[in-house]
């Protein structure tokens, strides 16, 4: 049997996924060594049937992982990134929501507002900063 895990990931999934990030050696958060965990380890149980993350031995920031690769769904987080990514993301989704945009010109939309490329547009790869200013540019637009 070939049982799936990131040191053998699916070569399927993984080409499947657009602009994948490395996987984080080094956390950008304390320099502390990152290894495999999984959800277990960081959320008490495992939610899925890939339920891993990467997480750093210093500081406990993690990041999950696309199913079935060994591509981390975006940048290590520690709680005020996963706190800010979680809160400042509730304009944006009113925004495409409301239908006065797609979900993807949104993107574009807020990738130019924040002057990077749309394929980096995404709240996983944000810091806490840029979740913040994402956020002031959504609430303005949706103010207007
Ligand atoms: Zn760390």
């Amino acid at each position: 049997m070939d049982i799936k895990t990131p040191s053998n990931p699916s070569r399927k999934a993984t080409a499947r996924v657009k602009n994948p990030l490395p996987a984080p050696t080094q956390c950008h958060h304390c320099s502390g060594l990152v290894r495999i965990g999984t959800h277990e380890e960081v959320y008490g149980r495992d939610y899925s049937d890939w339920p891993y993350v990467y997480l750093c031995e210093g500081c406990g920031a993690y990041v999950g992982l696309h199913p079935f690769t060994a591509i981390p769904l975006g940048t290590l987080a520690d709680k005020r990134t996963r706190e800010a990514r979680k809160s400042c993301k509730l304009p944006f989704e009113r925004i495409w929501r409301s239908g006065r945009m797609s979900r993807t010109e949104a993107y574009k939309w807020l990738a130019d507002k924040m002057g990077i490329p749309t394929d980096e547009c995404h709240f996983g790869w944000f810091s806490a900063e840029q979740c913040q200013t994402a956020m002031t540019h959504c609430n303005e637009w949706l103010s207007r």
